[in-house]
């Protein structure tokens, strides 16, 4: 299914170019209106490419589009839905260094940081073409002996997805390819700051022969007309959101109203725990190589990291050598670790928590501090920071950070540490170095959050289901759960 000679170089972005289509029905249109906005690299300020400016009537065509290609779509058979997910797994795979190009150039993350993210994505379409062929119905017994109940499992219908930048691919394939191998169509909205990232999975699935209307994508500088439509219209059945608590509570608020289905993977607040028991120097180790993975812009980056009195010393002093030597800069250069916050309002919220906590007593041992020399002065840079003596009146104690700072916080009662972790409007994610096995089980069983990773920095899989409790969220993305999200079930109730 993939088309032969019919792929070109998505994101060469060393040469500015003008991307002036969305993506409606099958063909690439400019915004109704005709209006555009730039896309900046956040490294170097530098414009990069140009969308379309898209507004309500735009997402309302996307939707009408989504609404007719669904009779069709629906009733296609699970294995061809599987042939054009593993095609665009395919093709995604064959394109992940031009992929991971153009991620590094739009959200700045380190290339090596952009080809992982691309090979994750990649995964998605992969797992959900082998998932497609396996939603199965059941045939159920009655108390009635003349009856039988059948089961039947049927796409939702029309998805609306409205999808973050800080991980500008694997955020879409998570969404789209479940929705996909259901049998759902879907109209998409990115993030504003990483429009050409999307384009550029829209590219992949016009290119493996996605039937026209079955996925839709629209840009737009202020996404609130948008979400509007997507959270009333009484076409979309269901909203796929990633993004802040506070829009994705509004949007789900509405939708929910509307009797809609909703998913919603929000913002967090980690704890990284170190036991007594534990090895300080491989947890630290851990915490350093997971805190600045996308300079700290991801929803599980721990942001509070409690470790024992005792382990304080050796857990400090590693985590100080660790994030000295981590490179910033623009994650194009060999061996930089931290690239650019997204834009300049970041660098102020991350700067505004580390000022507090330091007027409050805590010290910056490494960091703390904008980068505003040449060459970061054209970009958005904010040094690795590790912060020791955070105390629970500091403002980074209670809000998400996105941005590369670890807080260290000692505690010396066992037995409370775990209400301390628990103890947080967010559900997310939740880390633990211990190496003995009942601390290890009750602390899995007693943190309430969606996703604990036990001696583990990288509890995230495509196979694995991902999501939160609480302000974190509703529902799962990945594995089987992921499917579900997008599946109605049907009784059938026969008398004989
Ligand atoms: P962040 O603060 O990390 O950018 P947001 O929640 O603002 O997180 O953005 C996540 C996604 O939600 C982006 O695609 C953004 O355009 C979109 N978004 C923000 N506000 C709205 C809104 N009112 N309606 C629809 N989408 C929105």
């Amino acid at each position: 299914m993939i088309l032969p000679g019919a792929a070109p170089v998505p994101g060469n972005v060393l040469l500015r170019r003008i991307v002036d289509h969305m993506f409606i029905d099958g063909s690439w249109d400019e915004a109704r209106s005709g209006k555009t906005f730039e896309v900046t690299d956040p490294a170097t300020g530098e414009a990069i490419g140009t969308v379309p400016d898209g507004s309500a009537e735009d997402a309302l065509d996307a939707i009408a589009a989504a609404d007719a290609a669904f009779g069709s779509w629906s009733t296609t058979t699970a294995q061809s839905r599987a042939d054009l997910l593993y095609a665009a797994w395919q093709l995604m795979t064959e394109r992940s260094e031009s992929l991971a190009r153009l991620m590094t150039s739009e959200q700045g993350k380190p290339l090596k940081a952009s080809r992982a993210e691309v090979k994750y994505a990649a995964d998605f379409l992969r797992f959900y073409a082998e998932e497609a062929t396996r939603v199965t119905g059941e045939w159920l017994p009655s108390a009635r002996a003349d009856q039988r109940f059948l089961v039947l499992r049927q796409p939702v219908g029309v998805v609306a997805m409205v999808t973050p930048w800080n991980y500008p691919i694997s955020m879409l394939t998570r969404k789209m390819a479940p929705a996909l191998a259901a049998g759902c169509t879907l109209v998409l909205k990115p993030a504003e700051a990483t429009p050409l990232c999307a384009r550029a999975v829209f590219e992949i699935f016009e290119e493996v022969g996605t039937p026209a209307g079955v996925a839709n994508l629209v840009t737009a500088l202020d996404p609130k007309p948008i979400g509007e439509v997507f959270t009333t219209d009484p076409r979309v059945r269901k909203l796929a959101f990633t993004g802040s608590t506070a829009v994705g509570r509004h949007l789900a608020g509405v939708a929910a109203g509307n009797l809609k289905r909703v998913s919603v993977e929000l913002g967090g607040h980690a704890p990284f725990i170190v036991f007594p028991d534990a090895d300080p120097v491989r947890a630290a180790k851990g915490a350093a190589a997971l805190k600045f993975l996308n300079a700290g812009q991801a929803c599980i980056s721990p942001n509070r990291l409690y470790v024992s009195e005792q382990h304080q010393d050796a857990f400090v002093s590693t985590l100080v050598d660790r994030v000295s030597k981590v490179k910033t800069g623009n994650g194009f250069e060999d061996g930089v670790g931290v690239g650019p916050l997204v834009n300049e309002a970041a660098v102020a919220k991350v700067a505004g928590q580390v000022d507090d906590a330091i007027s409050l007593g805590a010290e910056a041992l490494v960091g703390g501090r904008r980068l505003t020399d040449e060459p970061f002065d054209r970009g958005h840079f904010y040094a690795p920071t590790l912060l020791a003596g955070v105390r629970d009146d500091m403002r980074i104690y209670r809000e998400e950070t996105f941005g590369p700072v670890a807080p260290v916080i000692s505690y010396g009662d066992v037995d409370e540490v775990l209400n301390l972790a628990n103890d947080t409007n967010y559900g997310l994610a939740a880390y633990v170095y211990t190496n003995d096995f009942s601390t290890a089980i009750r602390a899995f069983e007693g943190l309430r959050f969606g996703i604990v990773g036990i001696n583990d920095v990288n509890p995230t899989a495509a196979s694995a289901p991902f999501g939160g409790m609480k302000d974190s969220g509703i529902g799962r993305e990945g594995s089987h759960d992921g499917i579900a999200e997008y599946l109605e079930t049907k009784l059938g109730g026969f008398a004989l």
